[in-house]
């Protein structure tokens, strides 16, 4: 049989997947093919299996016995994964920062005591947990949309305010998992809000 087909049957060979057949005609090649020998005989020595009976003999030794070299192998390795560790965290940290960059979110808990009696200011908290009794567009990615969480369970109120106190936009309603697009408000200026609703606790998105 050619040398080229034998070949191409030798990893199934090894996998021990071949037909009795193939089995048969390949060992009655390899026989008489010294080529086709040697690389039976290659594809035989799995580098995979040899690594991990290397570490079952290293686990096996008791630690004295270990000799200087393999100890510095050994310490490099914790070493490395701690270094690893901690890049790992601050990349994540980074991917947040730039999470926020071009999906910027402030989040307002707002406790109402008297429900419906007065407006009530509300202060936004930022990802760097800065508390801000105004909102600034100061990117181009705000949506400049306001959300009522889905997780409250009445409609609020909502009025928009300038700095000077104007009211720029007058008292608009959002139901619990609604948005409102503030499309009329301008990029870096200071925008006030106040909140009308019922006696509770409410949870307000800025996106
Ligand atoms: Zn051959």
């Amino acid at each position: 049989m050619n040398c080229n087909i034998i070949k191409d049957l030798l990893p199934s060979y090894i996998d021990g997947i071949c037909s009795e057949e193939t089995v048969a005609t390949i060992e009655k090649h390899t026989e008489h093919c010294q080529g086709c020998k040697e690389t039976m005989q290659m594809m035989q020595q799995q580098p995979t299996v040899q690594l991990i009976e290397t570490n079952v003999e290293a686990v096996k030794e008791p630690f004295k016995r270990i000799n200087k070299k393999r100890r510095f192998q050994v310490i490099t390795a914790i070493l490395m994964t701690f270094m690893l560790t901690i890049i790992g965290y601050q990349v994540v940290q980074e991917v947040g920062v730039v999470h926020q960059y071009f999906f910027p979110k402030v989040i307002a808990i707002v406790e109402i005591e008297d429900g419906m009696e007065d407006w009530q200011s509300i202060s936004f908290t930022d990802f760097h947990f800065k508390d801000r009794d105004y909102l600034i567009y100061d990117r181009l990615f705000w949506k400049r949309e306001i959300v009522n969480d889905a997780n409250n369970e009445r409609d609020v109120l909502l009025r928009v305010k300038d700095e000077k106190g104007n009211v720029i936009i007058d008292d608009f309603q959002i139901s619990p998992g609604k948005s409102v697009k503030l499309d009329g408000l301008k990029r870096k200026e200071k925008y006030f809000f106040e909140i009308k609703a019922p006696q509770g606790r409410y949870s307000i998105n800025a996106v």
